[in-house]
């Protein structure tokens, strides 16, 4: 019981056209206020995607026309009124997040794969910068610079980000994810 937009369509080609680096850098959402998980899972894959918990339903729409976003939702009233105005939008059903990453990508050719240069913190949407291991010593302390190589930073937020053991939970939902994209492939 999933309804897509043939708007998003377009997004798929042009991911051909330009190359995969420029279309991530391109394809941009805006989530709804029941989709903040969504979000930051998308924005940890490199995708520029705005949520605020206080986006009303006015607002929303008017950020996915004016910044050629596509929204996502799990409300099918605003869905609805979005694909009235001819904007790109995805109705989302489930609250598994495999399958939400799943159904958006197999929807828009989104690739479900993480990659640390293209990476944004989570929280705020900003691209993330890696740091050296002595700014992060500086930041955090001694213990965790021992276990870990790889630091990056917020420069709005100023959180501070390296792979630990959440790392396995993040690729085993990605690897979920990617499994389950062929089930939403022949359903628009
Ligand atoms: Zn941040």
């Amino acid at each position: 019981m999933i309804s897509s937009s043939l708007g998003v369509l377009r997004c798929v080609s042009l991911k051909f056209f330009v190359g995969y680096n420029a279309y991530v850098a391109i394809m941009k959402f805006v989530a709804d206020t029941m989709l903040g998980n969504l979000a930051r899972w998308l924005r940890i894959l490199g995708y520029d995607t705005l949520y605020s918990s206080s986006f009303e339903d006015w607002r929303l729409l008017r950020v996915a026309e004016e910044e050629k976003r596509i929204l996502l939702t799990k409300d099918e009233s605003l869905f609805r009124r979005a694909r009235t105005r001819g904007l790109s939008a995805l109705l989302i059903t489930s609250d598994d997040i495999a399958e939400m990453l799943a159904y958006v990508a197999a929807k828009t050719g989104a690739e479900l794969s993480f990659n640390p240069s293209r990476t944004r913190c989570p929280e705020c949407n900003t691209l993330l910068m890696k740091i050296s291991k002595a700014e992060a010593l500086s930041l955090l302390g001694g213990e965790l610079i021992t276990k870990y190589d790889e630091f990056w930073r917020c420069g709005k937020c100023g959180k501070i980000y390296w792979q630990g053991n959440h790392w396995r939970t993040i690729n085993s939902i990605l690897e979920k994810a990617n499994k389950l994209i062929i089930n939403f492939s022949s359903k628009f």
